[in-house]
C-alpha cells in the first residue's frame, strides 16, 4: 500500500521539473495542460524541487521550516497533497493565471483545492480529464480550437462636396460616422468634431 510522501518511483511520472503520481492521468493531464499553456505563451513550472511530488523526508524539512516561523505553511508531514503526487506549487502568478484560464479541463483548479490561502498551491481532480501522456516537453494534445478574431470595424474617410467646392471629410467606423472636418463656416475646424 503506498504511503503519503514514499510513492514507488513506478507510481510516478516526469512532468516539466518534477513528477507527480501516474494513477488516474494525473501527471499526463497536467502535461497535456501544459502543452496548451506553451502554445498560448506561458510554460507552467513547480517553483522548485519540492513543488510537485514531495517526498515524506522533505514534507519534514518544510514543516520543520515551517514551526520555527521561516517558511511558508507546510501540511504536517504524512498528510500532504505533495505526498501523494496530486499537488503543484506555481513559480509565477502568470502560471496561475494561465491555469484559471485552461485548467479546469484538464482537472486542474484553484477553487477545488485544498490550502486555499496559497494562491500557488493547486490540486489535481481525477475523473474529468484522460488521454495520452504527452511528456513534460511534449505537444501531443490535440491543438485546441482558435475562436475566431471577432472582425474589426472598417474605417474609412469620405467626403462631401457642396457645390461651392467647399467640402466635409468624415470619418467612418462600421456604420457610424465618427468625426467631421468641414469648411462650412469658411475655414477648417480647429480639431477633428467628434460625433
Ligand atoms: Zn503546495
Amino acid at each position: 500500500m503506498a504511503q503519503n510522501g514514499r510513492l514507488p518511483d513506478s507510481d510516478l511520472a516526469p512532468i516539466l521539473q518534477g513528477r507527480l503520481v501516474r494513477a488516474n492521468s494525473c501527471a499526463a493531464s497536467w502535461n497535456a495542460m501544459n502543452a496548451e499553456a506553451r502554445r498560448l505563451g506561458v510554460e507552467l513550472r513547480p517553483t522548485g524541487s519540492k513543488s510537485s511530488y514531495r517526498t515524506f523526508a522533505q514534507q519534514q524539512e518544510l514543516w520543520n521550516l515551517y514551526r520555527s516561523g521561516k517558511g511558508n505553511l507546510a501540511a504536517t508531514p504524512g498528510t500532504s497533497n505533495h505526498g501523494w503526487g496530486l499537488a503543484v506549487d506555481l513559480a509565477t502568478t502568470q502560471m496561475r493565471a494561465m491555469v484559471d484560464r485552461i485548467g479546469k479541463r484538464y482537472g486542474w483548479a484553484k477553487e477545488w483545492s485544498d490550502a486555499p490561502s496559497e494562491w500557488w498551491h493547486i490540486r489535481y481532480r481525477s475523473g474529468i480529464w484522460s488521454g495520452p501522456d504527452p511528456g513534460p516537453t511534449g505537444s501531443g494534445a490535440a491543438p485546441p480550437a482558435q475562436p475566431a478574431a471577432p472582425p474589426r470595424p472598417q474605417v474609412a474617410l469620405d467626403v462631401g462636396v457642396m457645390p461651392d467646392g467647399r467640402f466635409e471629410v468624415f470619418r467612418i467606423v462600421g456604420d457610424n460616422i465618427t468625426n467631421r472636418w468641414n469648411a462650412k463656416t469658411g475655414g477648417w475646424a480647429p480639431n477633428w468634431q467628434r460625433l
